[in-house]
């Protein structure tokens, strides 16, 4: 059987700092760990992010010929969740299993494919007791009442993906570290149980994992001791990546634990950085409703990943207008398509020559350190031109408008998760999104597509009980919100018009 053909990928290791050539340990296999969310809280636009860029490399792995085993991972116990769960008067348990189910919510919104293992701390508490008891075998941790500090003085290569140097560190350690600890840097594996708080039995008593400990535990049973990459947000280098590192090469003796690091960075919010700590952010689920799944992957992939996103007006005015100009290119693509077959003009035949070189640069793009910029520009020269053919009203032109929406969809599309909708209807999405921020600019309250459908519903429901008056109300709020309501012989529909 011939070997199937893998395309090259070139990605920037955090390890050593440098784009490298993706070298996979098994030849057309590729194994990936990715730091998911932790369940205590709504995610916000900057966890997105980081969902969408782990689901961007899944996509660029497959396309590029590999078989990927892709773990994404829930913390689901942890200090904030036990601090939020009593705030909101709920087990721990419960808390975590809520907050998933909304993550998973904006998961399947934002249109992020489904990892091959999707696990939680709390079901491998078997393999993180394991792991432990080995890191604890090989030498590289100790256990202080009821507690099992990992030793960084025993594992000389701490600091190594960080680079940060462990002398600078101790230096800098707070004093009031533990006396237990043999240096200040030890940190915990498993940590004894406090009363009120979720634990389990373990050979060192009752209790819980450490953060860092669950990732290693967990890759090593999904992916194996060494696995291909391993992604996070860069705010996870040190400790935890670090940390992980730790862990792994303790346990296993085999280094590396990872092949490749990929770290993107964070999303900027009114130049601050968003985190959801600071409270008051924007979350997925609002942004998610008051724009679309699509909107928010092209806003948060169109940078590349290792820029920083400046989120804010004019972040969304571009998306909207990028959006605008690929569905009303593909939406002419649609209508030659839909042509009479006549004689093609030499423009199309040309066209096609290019669509074909723009299918190239695009899967360049993608596997050069996953240039989604570099993707968008190539297809964006390629709307131009057609724009420029289609107007110049050339003859034929069905097969290129064929070849011109399969780019849209699929050489593009399948990898950025834009531009695969109907564009009437997705033309008609983008409007209201635009009604909607002229109605905010204009002092009037944005109103979502789903708090309008339900208007709808209600103002049907009123004329049939024969109160006019609430119907009437609910017309004339809507259009004091910039939406025009349409009465037709089909039902009620409604679009965004000027409110003069
Ligand atoms: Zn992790």
């Amino acid at each position: 059987m011939t070997q199937k053909q893998i395309r090259e990928i070139s990605v920037t290791n955090s390890m050593s700092g440098r784009k490298e050539r993706l070298e996979t340990r098994s030849p057309g296999k590729l194994t990936m760990y990715s730091c998911g969310p932790t369940v205590y809280n709504l995610i916000h636009i900057g966890n997105l992010r980081a969902g969408l860029t782990s689901d961007l490399f899944f996509r660029v792995f497959m396309r590029a010929g590999y078989d990927v085993t892709y773990v994404r991972n829930y913390t689901d116990v942890d200090d904030k969740i036990i601090k939020r769960a009593k705030e909101e008067g709920i087990s721990s348990e419960e808390l975590a299993r809520k907050y998933t189910v909304e993550v998973e919510k904006d998961y399947h919104t934002a249109g992020l494919l489904e990892p091959t293992h999707k696990t939680t701390v709390t079901t491998h508490i078997a393999e993180i007791i394991t792991l432990v008891e080995r890191i604890l075998a090989a030498g590289k941790a100790y256990v202080v009442d009821g507690e099992v500090l990992f030793s960084i003085s025993d594992f000389p290569g701490y600091g190594k993906l960080s680079g940060k140097n462990i002398d600078d560190l101790v230096a800098g350690a707070r004093v009031e570290v533990r006396e237990m600890k043999r240096n200040p840097l030890d940190f915990s594996l498993w940590k004894p149980a406090k009363p009120g708080e979720p634990s389990w039995d373990s050979p060192w008593g009752k209790g819980r994992p450490g953060w860092h400990i669950e990732c290693s535990a967990m890759s090593s049973k999904w992916l194996g001791e060494q696995i291909d990459v391993h992604h996070g947000g860069e705010d996870l280098i040190f400790p935890h990546h670090e940390n992980e590192i730790a862990q792994s090469e303790a346990a296993s003796g085999k280094a590396p634990f990872v092949k490749y690091w990929l770290h993107h960075v964070f999303v900027n919010m009114a130049k601050e950085k968003m985190s959801k700590s600071l409270g008051n952010v924007l979350t997925a689920q609002d942004f998610l409703k008051t724009y679309s799944g699509e909107f928010a992957r092209y806003l948060l992939l169109s940078v590349h990943y290792r820029s920083i996103i400046e989120f804010g007006e004019e972040a969304v005015d571009q998306t909207l207008n990028s959006l605008q100009r690929i569905y009303e290119a593909k939406q002419k693509a649609c209508e030659i398509l839909a042509r009479p077959l006549l004689l093609e003009a030499p423009e199309w035949a040309a066209f096609r020559t290019t669509c074909e070189k723009t299918r190239k640069d695009i899967d360049d793009a993608f596997a050069n350190d996953f240039n989604t910029p570099g993707a968008l520009a190539s297809v964006f020269i390629l709307i131009r031109e057609f724009n420029r053919i289609a107007g110049s009203g050339a003859q034929g032109g069905n097969e290129a408008a064929r070849f011109f929406i399969e780019i849209i969809e699929k050489d593009l599309g399948d990898i950025l998760g834009v531009g695969q909708r109907p564009p009437g209807e997705a033309l008609k999405d983008l409007q209201r999104i635009r009604g909607a921020r002229q109605a905010a600019a204009s002092g009037t309250a944005a109103v979502s597509k789903e708090e309008i459908e339900a208007l709808i519903v209600e103002r049907l429901e009123s004329r049939k009980s024969k109160n006019f008056a609430r119907s009437d109300e609910i017309r004339k709020d809507l259009l004091a919100r910039g939406v025009i309501l349409k009465d037709g012989p089909g039902g009620t529909t409604w679009e965004y018009g000027n409110i003069h």
